[in-house]
């Protein structure tokens, strides 16, 4: 890079390395992201059939304004307690580029969601990490409240991302949200999967944001749509750092259709609580493997085989591999049809009785 444009790049970003999703051979089995593997609700399909027609249009504020009526339904709060945009990870740095400037404190878990941890260095934030233990993966309130003194923002991901345990009762993060003086930030990506919720913490507590998205239960993770739930003060601070037209006419369109069949939603949900545990317990019979308890849509694994991972994308199967954050070896395997989970445990049992 030519030495004058070195110069005028923000130190913080010089360091940042991009997110890359790995590229995959057609007909890969994808258990590495958490998408859920069965389409949208018809409606929704037959719904974007017609829409896309439409798209030489910005989309019109009418159909934020109704989203956001029909999420009040969905969440019961007021449509003013409710951001949207253009999948969680963009409200991430929303918050980010609303509380964090250079040095401020982030508090997170560890091992948990990157994200926020790119976001909070983007902003020359400073993370630190409650470290997350073996075998229950929780938070002891007292010990989370003393290091995050000093800090603007605390991130929880509840279920979290990679354990898959919920890891803070509801007694705990009441308490908390007394005696912490920044905000507090619950991300419920996996809500639908576990049913627990604070939403309803959010007219109580005015220092609590609750992020969620379209992208797992309402299987339109490639249309980027999600949502967050805080004081209507939070929202319209996150308004003032949106892009000028942060979703696409699609996306809204879909998740307005999609929480128009909640039942499909349902349905698809109890399949996959269904199949995790099948999973779960094909995984518990295999020796050398110790799958751990979920909440979510995906199960987080230990082994003492190493890249496990790497074997299996040899099969054109994929899983994420949590290794390096966790320790030798752990891995994540997303919930997929059981047609693509038998083959992920077929290959799986073969790889270990070769090893
Ligand atoms: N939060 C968590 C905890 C996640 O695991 C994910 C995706 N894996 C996201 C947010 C991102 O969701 P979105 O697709 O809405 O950006």
């Amino acid at each position: 890079m030519n030495d004058n444009l070195a110069s005028l790049i923000r130190p913080e970003i010089v360091s940042l390395t991009p997110y890359k999703l790995q590229n995959k051979p057609s007909g890969a089995i994808n258990l590495d992201l958490n998408e859920n593997p069965y389409p949208p609700s018809p409606i929704v399909i037959k719904s974007l059939s017609e829409e896309i027609f439409h798209v030489n249009r910005y989309p019109n504020p009418q159909m934020e304004h109704e989203l956001r009526k029909e999420l009040s339904e969905y969440t019961n709060l007021d449509p003013e307690n409710i951001f949207i945009s253009n999948g969680s990870d963009s409200i991430i740095y929303a918050l980010m580029d609303v509380f964090i400037s250079k040095g401020d404190k982030v508090v997170t878990l560890k091992p948990s969601f990157k994200v926020y941890e790119i976001a909070t260095m983007k902003n020359g934030g400073k993370m630190e990490h409650y470290l997350l233990r073996e075998p229950d993966f929780r938070v002891n309130k007292d010990e989370l409240v003393e290091l995050a003194k000093g800090s603007k923002l605390l991130i929880l991901v509840n279920p979290n991302n990679p354990t898959g345990n919920l890891v803070i009762k509801k007694d705990d993060i009441e308490s908390l949200l007394s005696e912490y003086e920044g905000l507090v930030v619950v991300d419920e990506a996996y809500y639908e999967f576990c049913n627990v919720t604070f939403a309803n913490l959010i007219n109580e507590y005015h220092n609590l944001v609750i992020i969620r998205t379209f992208s797992k239960a309402f299987s339109l993770a490639g249309l980027r749509i999600g949502y967050a739930l805080a004081h209507k003060n939070i929202v319209n601070l996150l308004l003032k750092v949106r892009q000028p037209i942060p979703f696409d006419k699609l996306a809204l369109k879909a998740a307005l259709m999609a929480l128009k069949d909640i039942e499909y939603m349902k349905k698809i949900v109890k399949l996959i609580i269904n199949e995790r545990a099948r999973l779960f317990s094909h995984l518990k019979s295999i020796a050398n493997i110790t799958p751990f308890p979920s909440q979510t849509n995906f199960i987080l694994f230990k082994s003492s085989i190493a890249d496990l991972s790497k074997k299996l994308a040899e099969h054109k199967i994929f899983i994420k591999d949590f290794s390096e954050a966790l320790g030798n070896y752990y891995y994540r395997v997303s919930i997929g049809l059981p047609s693509e989970n038998k083959l992920f445990i077929d290959k799986l049992k073969e790889i270990i009785k070769e090893h």
